[in-house]
């Protein structure tokens, strides 16, 4: 029997120079011996502040009543060495974003091996020692290197005794959060606390790490705090749910019983808030819970205030799709699209066979001797944007997305191909006219960190049209536009970022791109650090925007559900190559790559029987170095259905299924596959390598018949 954790009344309170805040006001649940508990709610619940208190990181806010109990030791009164002895050995927690977590100037091994050396003397560390600790990380790691090892394997850091000397920096984002993992399991925790563990990383990492988690949950009974935004991650993994509404627990149940049959009104808001519940391009609803009339004022920078502003604007549309003029229009001679500047077919901007490769390294020295070696980040992609249409673009961290989107927006420049917008070729930003700079627009990931904190929402705004030559009374005039757009109030013109929830800011975002009254918008994961709630919001007002003025979005991303509700058409990437390009509706329901099966095989919590062809660990391992892409397929050494002449023939992107498709077997390996696992396997023709006959990417490997 494990301890267990007992949250009694808790309240935390945080004060500000005017106000004060009750962030956590009143929580009460447990974490039972082996339990899985799912903490969720929307940003600002008092989730993440609710798990920092348990291991008594809730500076700058202060518990001011309740009690926190862990294998019987109440932990809000408990002393700076008891709690230092607990962090070391019985308490871990997994933060957020990985990149901050970790210290770039150590090694990885480094730092899990300090881990090593925290679990075994907890106790406080003299400052002498403190000063040492840097010196002496190396002779630690290697000291400690079998364990250290065998750590980063249980945390499934493939080719660890190559890894072990590399730097945060070297690792990919989910590499770095199993590195984190794997200092959190250094400690050999009774308990361990993941906060949102996986809400940066992409779909077939974040399966992986939640495999990860349920496994060590299964073998060493280890108790695990999920806290997430994100109800699908949660009802994979979870025993049991705890759901948070404005620092208080509303609902706590069986993780199956609240996703199936919440009870109450707001967890059965915050789940209809997800978009697979809903029809794709539908109007999504929002956590209308309480109504708003009723929320409690917490703060004038309350996350529930675009709430209020999403009710006022539902209650103008009856609840549907706007697809009405919204008040504006383009100017007569202004930027912006016309039918008549279109390309043949409708589009705006058209990629042919465009690439991308950057230096491996920028060092005077490198490049007076003449090396310069380069890396394939873009490889000859073809695709049309055409006005008000939505293309997707999923894959994994690192397959060339956000490149393809700085290439179109002109902030990197083409290695070969052509980019044209209008039909006519547009180089980088330096090279192109006002109007083509004009034209394009981009939002990027991180709301918070994509807006200058020193100016206010109206100077942000503002820089765009200042930069185009526009007088003020004309900028004063167009940032009132365009807040109303985004459904901000004017008075927001004069308030700075840190004064804005985290979908406040992205509405700001969404403001500034279409201040110069565009025809394309980028959107670099613009939902993914948003909860549920207000991503719903951030999509319906994209719909909206899109109704009412025609707009172009290329929409990344690696959540397929928010793809599927908002594209018209959808392209996997893989390596820096399209794999399959076609209707979202065909190609996520039906798909023709085995990369795409695979993306939709880790989707948490969707058990659509379109998402379960192959279990998780089919995608195998990472994306191969695109320094040394394998031969053939660049997917076959993590394809589930690879066969010999996979290895050996690179497929070319061809016709098939109303889309286009890289694969030799495209639409033929899901009957394929399905004859193998009935048993069936001698009935086709294709001799198929099995997960075990898989050797490194880019090594010749051999079929089973040892040709
Ligand atoms: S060509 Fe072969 S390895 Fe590549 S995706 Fe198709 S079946 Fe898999």
């Amino acid at each position: 029997m494990g301890p267990e954790l007992v949250v009694d009344d808790l309240r935390v309170r945080f004060r500000t120079r005017s106000e004060t805040v009750d962030a956590v006001d009143g929580a009460s649940f447990t974490v039972g011996p082996g339990e899985v508990v799912g903490l969720v709610g929307e940003s600002g619940s008092g989730k993440s502040v609710t798990a920092r208190s348990i291991v008594r990181l809730e500076s700058p806010g202060e518990i001011v009543d309740g009690s926190i109990k862990f294998d019987g030791r109440e932990l809000t009164s408990a002393d700076d060495r008891t709690l230092r002895r607990l962090r070391g050995r019985e308490l871990a927690m997994v933060f957020q974003d990985p990149s901050t977590t970790l210290n770039p100037v150590y090694t990885v091994g480094e730092q899990i091996a300090e881990a090593i050396r925290i679990r075994e003397n907890p106790g406080r560390q003299p400052f002498l020692a403190e000063l040492a600790a840097g010196v002496s990380s190396r002779l630690r790691t290697r000291r400690r290197r079998s364990e250290v090892l065998e750590l980063m394997e249980t945390v499934g850091i493939p080719q660890a005794d190559e890894r072990i000397d590399a730097y945060p920096h070297q690792f990919s984002g989910g590499m770095c959060q199993r590195v984190a993992l794997a200092m959190a399991l250094a400690r050999r925790p009774s308990l361990l606390i993941a906060d949102e563990p996986t809400t940066a990383l992409d779909t077939t990492t974040q399966a992986a790490i939640l495999e990860r988690l349920a496994r060590l949950n299964a073998e060493r009974g280890m108790e695990i705090l999920l806290i997430s935004h994100d109800l699908g991650v949660v009802s994979e993994l979870c025993d049991r749910v705890v759901v948070m509404y404005d620092g208080t627990v509303v609902e706590c149940g069986p993780a199956e019983s609240v996703r199936s049959d919440p009870e109450h009104p707001y967890t059965k808001a915050l789940l209809a808030c997800l978009p697979h519940q809903s029809e794709p391009g539908s109007r999504l609803p929002t956590a209308e819970w309480p109504p708003a009339d009723d929320r409690p004022s917490r703060s004038d920078e309350s996350p529930l205030q675009g709430t209020v502003l999403e009710t006022d604007r539902t209650a103008v549309d009856g609840g549907t799709t706007a697809t009405g003029d919204r008040g504006w229009t383009r100017g007569v001679g202004e930027t912006g699209g016309s039918g008549s500047d279109r390309g043949v077919d409708g589009s705006i901007v058209e990629l042919e066979d465009v690439a991308a490769a950057f230096r491996q390294s920028d060092a005077l020295v490198d490049r007076v001797l003449g090396r310069d070696e380069r890396v394939p980040a873009v490889d000859g992609v073809s695709l049309e944007l055409r006005a008000g249409e939505t293309v997707g673009l999923v894959g994994e961290s690192g397959c060339g997305k956000s490149t393809l989107v700085r290439l179109i927006a002109g902030l990197e420049g083409a290695t070969t191909g052509e980019i044209r917008l209008r039909g006519e070729r547009i180089g980088d930003a330096d090279s192109r006219t006002d109007d083509q700079l004009a034209d394009i627009g981009v939002v990027f990931q991180n709301p918070t960190t994509s807006l200058n904190p020193k100016r206010t929402v109206g100077k942000t705004i503002a820089e765009p049209l200042f930069e185009a030559g526009w007088d003020e009374s004309r900028r004063k005039d167009r940032i009132e536009e365009v807040l109303s757009l985004v459904d901000l109030p004017v008075e927001y013109a004069t308030r700075y970022p840190r004064q804005l929830s985290g979908g406040q800011c992205q509405r700001v975002a969404i403001a500034r791109a279409l201040a110069l009254e565009l025809s394309v918008v980028l959107l670099d994961e613009p939902t993914a650090a948003l909860d549920v709630s207000t991503q719903a919001r951030i999509l319906n007002l994209l719909a909206d925007l899109q109704a009412d003025l025609d707009l172009a979005y290329l929409f990344v991303s690696h959540d397929l559900a928010v793809v599927r509700h908002i594209a018209d058409r959808v392209a996997v990437m893989y390596l820096g190559q399209f794999v399959e390009v076609g209707p979202t509706n065909r190609v996520l329901s039906a798909p023709t790559h085995p990369y795409t099966q695979t993306l939709l095989d880790a989707i948490p919590g969707n058990e659509a029987e379109e998402c379960r062809q192959w279990d998780r660990e089919a995608l195998a391992g990472e994306p191969p170095s695109p320094t040394s892409p394998p031969d053939g397929c660049a997917f076959h050494p993590r394809c589930p259905v690879a066969s010999e002449d996979c290895t050996r023939v690179e497929p070319p992107l061809e016709a098939v299924d109303g889309g286009r498709t890289r694969c030799l077997y495209a639409g033929e390996w899901r009957s394929d596959d399905s004859q193998r696992s009935a048993g069936d396997a001698d009935a086709t023709e294709t001799q198929f390598i099995t997960n075990s006959e898989r050797t490194e990417p880019g090594v010749a490997r051999t079929g089973r018949d040892g040709r």
